[in-house]
């Protein structure tokens, strides 16, 4: 008997990356299903049971919990491929036959179907019958069963996949793509230096996905940037932590730094001098809090700071590997990303940047690092950078 008339949802979920693991692949399967059963917890979908069978993930959910929801939320977990929801049942060529007019039945109850093709996979090589052969039984099954149904080879309007496992037979329609990469919490941890901008949030979820525990540090410019300014960040964080989960935000405020480069610096030079001491103080919240890099939202030549020269300047102020993951990215295709993890809307909500507050008119596009030290040299810098550190204020922000 199928799932559904028991009361019990089926998802396949699939991960990507992680199966390809070798030595390593047991600790990832764990920590990734630890992650699945989180998110499932998270969004209260309670007595989930998810565990592995053979290669793949089943999750096994009341079927009173709304089936998109569930998708979307495994979707959100890094390292799952793709999501599919299944039914189970025997692996009888008759039972199979019977629980797959069910559940065409029941896609037909919602949708216009007239034509339809079966795919079949028999991931049990000891199962007497060969994949077409099973296609071929139950397609011809669903036939006899559905008189107004047809099959179409090349443009189905339903493509019913049949998978016979050692533990049952599973029925699905189609696989919800998810982002892949690899589960959250196995490849260190890093400091995101978070604007408000577009950019720097779809590189905290570029590191993420690929198993970057992050943290974040804010810098403003209060009362030249705004209470409202900062609640956008915030609003970011959060909106990042339904990937991530709890994210540690520190807050600095940079003013007093900005004052002393403009009062005692070429006006030219304002911009980039701002960006190394904005790396030197996220180097010692970074080295503080065991983040072993730091990661921007740079890319290539997108602002006068972002030149090739810029970014090599930039760098020099610090001891720490600088991650750039947006570094070789259009700005379309950033907005593209940013729009599918939900951060655009916040991010194009017109609030100041302290980066704006003190913009010069001619930035240098090409500094000289022996210039840019040497302007330097009028400040205190050591001490401006530990006293801006000091002050940092930590927030964390999660999704409850
Ligand atoms: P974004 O869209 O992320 O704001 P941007 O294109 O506006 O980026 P910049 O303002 O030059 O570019 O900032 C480049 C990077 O420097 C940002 O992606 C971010 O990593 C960091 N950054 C800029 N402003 C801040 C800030 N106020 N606090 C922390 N980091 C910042
Ligand atoms: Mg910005």
């Amino acid at each position: 008997m199928n799932n559904e008339v028991i009361n019990k949802n089926i998802y396949i979920i699939r991960c990507g990356e992680v199966s390809l693991k070798g030595m390593n692949k047991p600790y990832f399967e764990r920590i990734l299903l630890e992650r699945l059963k989180k998110a499932f917890k998270f969004n209260n979908f309670n007595d989930a049971d998810i565990r592995w069978i053979d290669g793949l993930i089943i999750a096994e959910v009341p079927s009173i919990y709304d089936r998109e929801e569930i998708i979307r939320a495994a979707s959100k977990v890094f390292g799952v491929a793709s999501v599919s929801y299944a039914i189970k049942t025997g692996k009888e060529i008759e039972e199979i036959s019977n629980d797959a007019i069910i559940f065409m039945k029941n896609i037909m109850l919602k949708e216009d179907i007239k034509t339809f093709k079966v795919k079949a996979k028999r991931a049990d090589k000891t199962y007497p019958i060969q994949s077409p052969e099973i296609a071929r039984l139950i397609g011809g099954a669903i036939l006899k069963g559905i008189n107004s149904l047809s099959v179409d080879i090349h443009n189905p309007d339903c493509e019913l996949h049949i998978d016979v496992r050692r533990e049952g037979t599973y029925i699905y329609r189609n696989k919800v793509k998810a982002f892949g990469g690899l589960p959250l919490g196995t490849n260190g941890r890093g400091l995101l230096l978070m604007s408000g901008g577009i950019d720097s949030p779809v590189a905290a979820f570029m590191m993420a996905k690929r198993g970057m525990t992050i943290d974040a540090i804010h810098f403003h410019s209060y009362p030249y940037t705004s209470q409202r300014a900062l609640d956008k960040v915030k609003m970011l964080v959060k909106q990042l932590s339904s990937y991530m989960g709890d994210i540690n935000l520190h807050i600095v405020n940079l003013l007093p730094i900005q004052e002393e480069i403009v009062k005692n610096c070429p006006a030219s030079e304002v911009t980039i001098l701002v960006r190394r001491f904005m790396m030197r103080i996220a180097e010692i919240i970074a080295k503080k809090n065991e983040d072993m890099m730091l990661i921007t939202g740079e890319s290539l030549g997108q602002v006068a700071s972002q030149t090739a020269e810029a970014l090599v300047v930039t760098d020099s102020s610090v001891n720490i590997p600088v991650m750039r993951p947006l570094i070789a990215m259009d700005k379309v295709d950033i907005m593209d990303l940013a729009k599918e993890i939900g951060t655009y809307e916040i991010s194009i909500e017109p609030y100041e940047d302290c980066c704006t507050v003190f913009l010069p008119k001619h930035p240098v596009t090409k500094p000289k690092l022996n210039y840019i030290e040497n302007s330097e040299s009028a400040l205190k810098v050591q001490e401006l950078i530990n006293s801006a550190a000091e002050s940092a204020e930590l927030i964390k922000i999660g999704l409850k």
